[in-house]
C-alpha cells in the first residue's frame, strides 16, 4: 500500500520504507536491523563493496572453470527428477550472436516457471561440465531482463506465473539496463531475510520515485567550490557506478556531508555550552602551586608545563573550560591535573576528580591526599561502597565547602552530591566513560571548568569526531629516563622457559603481572582464567618460594585494595589478574607483564596493559604468550606491539585493523555512527568539512539564518540525541 502510488509527483524521501513498492511491513521490520527506517535511509545504505560484472561473455566463448556474466535468451526448459529425489532444471540458451549454451540448477524446481522460453536473462556464475555433459552455467545467479517489475522477487519465487504477468504487458520499448550484471554491481551489508538483489531493486525504485525530491543540504557554494555533485547523481553513482573510481568519488561527497553535519553539531553544541554557562574565573595565585612543586621528587617536563599553561589560561576566564588532555600511558597526566586543582583551590573553589574504577579512585585519592593534606587542604574519596555515615559526612562537607577535593567514581554523579563552589571537574581515563557521563558531572556546579583526560591516544580523525566540541592538549613527551618495555610474542614451546625467567625475577625482588581474559574457568571455552591460573602457577615448580596474588573485578572492593597493596609492597611479587589492572594503576615497582591469550585483546587495550610496567625507570618486559593455533593475521596484529612503543602508532594500527568501535571499547557510547565516512582513510575530507563547518558557524552559530535552514534541519535530525540532552529548543 503505497500512498504515493496513485498520486503524481515524487515520493517523499522521508516516507517510511515499508511504503516503497516491493518492500511492505514484514521486510521493513527486517530492514530496521540495518538502520533503515525511511526511503532516504535506504539510499544512505551504501554498498560495502562492488563486483565488476561489466564484462559480458558470449556463449561461444565460454571456457571451463571460469566465472562469467552473459546476457542470453531462454530457448527451452527441461525439468526432471534425478536420483535421491533431486529436481534438476536444465535450460538451453542462445545469445544475440547465435551462440549456444546451457545452464543447470539443482533443487530449484520453481525456476521452471520463471525461465520460460523466449525470456531474456542475465546469468552470472561458474561455467563447468556437469558429469561430462556440455559446458554450462552451474546454478548461476540470474536476472529477468525483459520487464521492469519491483515485484520481481515474487516472480522468482513462483508466486505468480509469467503467463499472468509477462505476456501482454506493455513493457518499455527498450529493455531496461540489467541490474545484477553487465555492469559494476553493488554489494550491501545484509540482514537475515533480505537479499542483495532485493536491495538493488529497492534502491533503484527509490531513486526513480524520490530522485526529484532529494534535497541537497550542502550549500551550493560549497559544492561548487569542492566540485561535489548534487545528491541525486551522487546516490546514482554510489549505488550503480559506471566504474569503481566513479563510485569512490560519490562516496567522498557523501562522507563530506556526514562529517559536515557532525562538525556542525559539535560546533553548535560547543557554542551553546559557552553561551548558557558562566564559570567562576580562577586565575589562581601560584601559592599552592609553588608549595606542591617543592614537595615533588621530580620537575615537570616541558610538555607538562605547556599543557598546564593551556589549562590555566582557560581557567582564568569566565567561559567554562572544556579541554581534553590526551597523553600516552605513563606520560604523567595526574600531576598536571593536581596542579590545575591547586589553581582552583587557590581561588577557594572545590575540585571533583572522577575515575572509572574504584581501584583507580582510591589510588588517585591517595595521591591527592599526599599532595594536598600537608598544604592544609581536605581530600576525601567517595565511591560506591563508602559507608552511610562517611557518605553523609562527605556530602555535608562538600555542601558547606569544608572539603576541598573529592575523588570518586560514578558515585560522584548521584544527584545528592552538591557543592558549595565547584570550580573544576577532572574526568580521568575519559574513554572509559560515555560522552553523556562527561556532561552529567559538569552539570553539578553552575558551570565548572572541565578537564577530561585520556590515555587512549586516538588518531586525529577519531579525536576530532568524538571530541570535536573539546579543545585539545597533547602530552607527547614522557618523563625523562623512561625505557619502553621490551615486548615479545612468545611461542608455546618457550612457555616453560618464560615462567622460569619471570619466577627468577620475582625472587630477585621485581614484580610481575600475569593477565588473563577471564575471571573463572568457563565451560564454553578453553581460555585460561585468572582463578585457576593462580592455583596452577602457585603449584608450578618454577615458582617455589614465590607467593602469587589474585585480582579480578568480581572481588569485593576491600579485597582488591588488599591484593594491590600486597603486590605493591612485595608480599606477593606476582599478581594474577584480569584486565582490572588495565587503566591507570600506577605501581612503579612492576617490571614484568605476561599476557595470556593476547589475541583476545585489542591493540590499544594491550598497550594500556603494557603501560602498567616500566613506570619506574628501569628495564621492563612485556610478554604476550601466544596459543599454538594463532592465525597469521592475528600474529601480524600482535607483532605491531613488538614493533611500536608509541600509543599513537598502536592506535592507528588498531583503527586500521579493527575499526573505531573496538579501539575505544564497549564503554564508549559517544562514537557517532557514520554510515559512509571512513575514519581511517578520509582524514582530508574530515578536515575539509571541519573547515567549512567552522566558517558556517562563525557567521551563524545556531544555524538560524534562512540560508542554513536545510543544514539546521539535517543536523537536528541526524544528531537529535545530543541536542535533546542539552535541551536546546
Ligand atoms: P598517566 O599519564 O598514565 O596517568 P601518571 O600520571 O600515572 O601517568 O604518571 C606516571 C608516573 O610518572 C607516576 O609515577 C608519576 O609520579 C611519574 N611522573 C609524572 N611526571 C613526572 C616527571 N615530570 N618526571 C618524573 N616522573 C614523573
Ligand atoms: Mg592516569
Amino acid at each position: 500500500m503505497s500512498p504515493s502510488s496513485s498520486k503524481p509527483g515524487p515520493m517523499d524521501p522521508s516516507s517510511p520504507i515499508q511504503f516503497l513498492s516491493g518492500v511492505g511491513p514484514a521486510r521493513a521490520t527486517k530492514l530496521t536491523k540495518l538502520g533503515i527506517f525511511t526511503v532516504l535511509d535506504l539510499l544512505w545504505h551504501c554498498p560495502r563493496s562492488y563486483m565488476d560484472r561489466s564484462k559480458l561473455t558470449a556463449l561461444a566463448d565460454l571456457e571451463e572453470d571460469t566465472k562469467v556474466t552473459a546476457i542470453v535468451q531462454v530457448e527451452k526448459v527441461r525439468s526432471r527428477r534425478a536420483q535421491r529425489g533431486q529436481t534438476i532444471v536444465e535450460v538451453d540458451l542462445i545469445d544475440d550472436r547465435g551462440g549456444r549454451g546451457g545452464a543447470i540448477w539443482f533443487n530449484q524446481a520453481y525456476l521452471a516457471r520463471s525461465l520460460v522460453a523466449g525470456r531474456r536473462v542475465l546469468l552470472h556464475g561458474k561455467v563447468a561440465r556437469y558429469r561430462g555433459s556440455r559446458l554450462q552455467f552451474q546454478a548461476p545467479e540470474f536476472e529477468l531482463l525483459d520487464k521492469v517489475d519491483p515485484a520481481q522477487g515474487e516472480l522468482e519465487r513462483g508466486r505468480a506465473t509469467p503467463a499472468q504477468r509477462y505476456p501482454g504487458r506493455s513493457g518499455p520499448a527498450t529493455p531496461p539496463r540489467p541490474l545484477h550484471g553487465g555492469r559494476v554491481v553493488p554489494l550491501y551489508s545484509l540482514t537475515a531475510g533480505i537479499t542483495q538483489k532485493q536491495i538493488r531493486v529497492w534502491v533503484q525504485t527509490a531513486l526513480e520515485k524520490c530522485g526529484d525530491a532529494l534535497v541537497d543540504v550542502i550549500p551550493e557554494a560549497v559544492r561548487t567550490r569542492y566540485g561535489y555533485p548534487a545528491l541525486r547523481p551522487c546516490f546514482e553513482r554510489i549505488h550503480f557506478p559506471r566504474s569503481i573510481p566513479d563510485a569512490e568519488e560519490a562516496r567522498v561527497r557523501l562522507a563530506f556531508e556526514e562529517y559536515l553535519l557532525l562538525q556542525l553539531a559539535l560546533g553548535w553544541l560547543k557554542y551553546e555550552r559557552a553561551q548558557n554557562s558562566v564559570a567562576p574565573a580562577l586565575p589562581g595565585t601560584g601559592e599552592l602551586d609553588t608549595k606542591l612543586r617543592e614537595d615533588l621528587p621530580f620537575a615537570l617536563t616541558q610538555g607538562q608545563e605547556g599543557v598546564l599553561e593551556d589549562i590555566r589560561s582557560d581557567m582564568a576566564l569566565e567561559r567554562p573550560m572544556s579541554r581534553l588532555l590526551q597523553g600516552d600511558v605513563g606520560s604523567g597526566k595526574t600531576i598536571v591535573a593536581a596542579l590545575a586543582a591547586a589553581t582552583a583551590l587557590e581561588n577557594d573553589a572545590q575540585v571533583a576528580f572522577m575515575a572509572p574504577t574504584e581501584i583507580l579512585a582510591l589510588q588517585q585519592g591517595e595521591s591527592f591526599s599526599r599532595w594536598f593534606a600537608p598544604l592544609g587542604r581536605r581530600v576525601e574519596v567517595l565511591i560506591g561502597r563508602t559507608g552511610a555515615a562517611d557518605r553523609r559526612r562527605i556530602l555535608s562537607g562538600l555542601a558547606t565547602g569544608s572539603i576541598d577535593v573529592v575523588v570518586g567514581t560514578h558515585a560522584l554523579q548521584e544527584s545528592k552530591v552538591g557543592f558549595r563552589k565547584l570550580g573544576l571537574v577532572v574526568v580521568d581515563e575519559q574513554h572509559r566513560f560515555g560522552v553523556m557521563q562527561r556532561a552529567r558531572l559538569a552539570e553539578k556546579g553552575k558551570a565548572p571548568h572541565c578537564l577530561v583526560m585520556s590515555a587512549t591516544p586516538i588518531p586525529r580523525t577519531l579525536s576530532l569526531t568524538l571530541h570535536g566540541d573539546l579543545d585539545l592538549s597533547l602530552l607527547m613527551e614522557k618523563p625523562p629516563g623512561r625505557i619502553p618495555p621490551k615486548s615479545y610474542l612468545v611461542p608455546p614451546k618457550k612457555r616453560e622457559g618464560l615462567l622460569q625467567f619471570v619466577a627468577d625475577l620475582a625472587r630477585g625482588g621485581e614484580r610481575a603481572f600475569f593477565v588473563y581474559p577471564l575471571v573463572e574457568e568457563s565451560e564454553q571455552t578453553d581460555l585460561k582464567d585468572a582463578t585457576s591460573m593462580k592455583e596452577q602457577l602457585s603449584a608450578h615448580p618454577a615458582f617455589v618460594g614465590v607467593t602469587i596474588g589474585l585480582l579480578h573485578g568480581r572481588m569485593k572492593g576491600e579485597e582488591k585494595e588488599e591484593a594491590i597493596r600486597r603486590f605493591r609492597e612485595g608480599e606477593t611479587p606476582c599478581l594474577v589478574s584480569t584486565t582490572v589492572v588495565e587503566v591507570g594503576v600506577d605501581i612503579p615497582q612492576a617490571t614484568v607483564m605476561v599476557v595470556e591469550h593476547p589475541e583476545r585483546f585489542g591493540l590499544s587495550q594491550l598497550h594500556q596493559l603494557r603501560g602498567r610496567v616500566g613506570r619506574g625507570g628501569g628495564e621492563s618486559h612485556f610478554f604476550m604468550m601466544a596459543p599454538s593455533n594463532l592465525a597469521e593475521e592475528t600474529k601480524a596484529r600482535l607483532d605491531v606491539m613488538t614493533k611500536e612503543d608509541s600509543g599513537f602508532a598502536v592506535a592507528e594500527a588498531d583503527l586500521r585493523l579493527r575499526g573505531p568501535g573496538s579501539l575505544l571499547g564497549t564503554a564508549q557510547h559517544g562514537i557517532p555512527t557514520l554510515r559512509v565516512a571512513d575514519l581511517v582513510s578520509q582524514e582530508d575530507v574530515l578536515l575539509q568539512a571541519r573547515e567549512v563547518a567552522g566558517k558556517i558557524l562563525s557567521a551563524d552559530p545556531r544555524l538560524d539564518q534562512s540560508v542554513n535552514e536545510g543544514l539546521r534541519t539535517a543536523v537536528l535530525a541526524r544528531h537529535e540525541e545530543s541536542f535533546s540532552f542539552l535541551k536546546i529548543g
